[in-house]
């Protein structure tokens, strides 16, 4: 498979100029994740307001995959209940797996179905995953908090 056909430009946007890689300073969760096969390397920041995430950002380096990954979860994430957005995170590592068995599914998920094709890219898998796995343990590790 060609790695052009990954690299949409809404992936290059969000990897280049993200809105989303900022500083918070009021955050509430901050959970890193670490991508060694790669060398990705991120941390989240979310605001939760109850049982809303109210904002969310990002800190880190690594691939276009893994930088755009995480800030389409981020604009996708925004605003939701953790419920919800734990649901997505379901439904985006079924994707990258190719075991969606609900098509509509794929249309919950928004910009971030563009990274579909990164199921065929075994080797890049785990860089489009990174930070979805890492918003699972935040929100798994405030829970345990509560
Ligand atoms: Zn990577």
């Amino acid at each position: 498979m060609d790695l052009n056909s990954v690299y949409t430009e809404l992936i290059m946007e969000h990897s280049k100029n993200s809105p989303n890689k900022r500083e918070m300073d009021d955050a509430d969760i901050e959970e890193h994740g670490h991508n060694p096969n790669c060398g990705d390397d991120i941390t989240l920041e979310l605001k939760l307001d109850d049982d809303m995430i109210e904002d969310a950002a990002f800190k880190g380096s690594g691939c276009a995959i893994s930088q755009a990954s995480t800030s389409i979860m981020i604009d996708l994430i925004k605003g939701k209940k953790i419920e919800e957005a734990l649901e997505l995170v379901e439904i985006f590592l079924n994707m990258i797996k190719k075991e969606i068995d609900n098509p509509s599914d794929l249309k919950k998920l928004k910009d971030a179905a563009a990274l579909k094709n990164i199921a065929n890219m075994p080797a890049r898998v785990k860089c489009a995953v990174l930070s979805w796995h890492t918003l699972k343990e935040a929100l798994k590790n405030n829970a345990e908090r509560d």
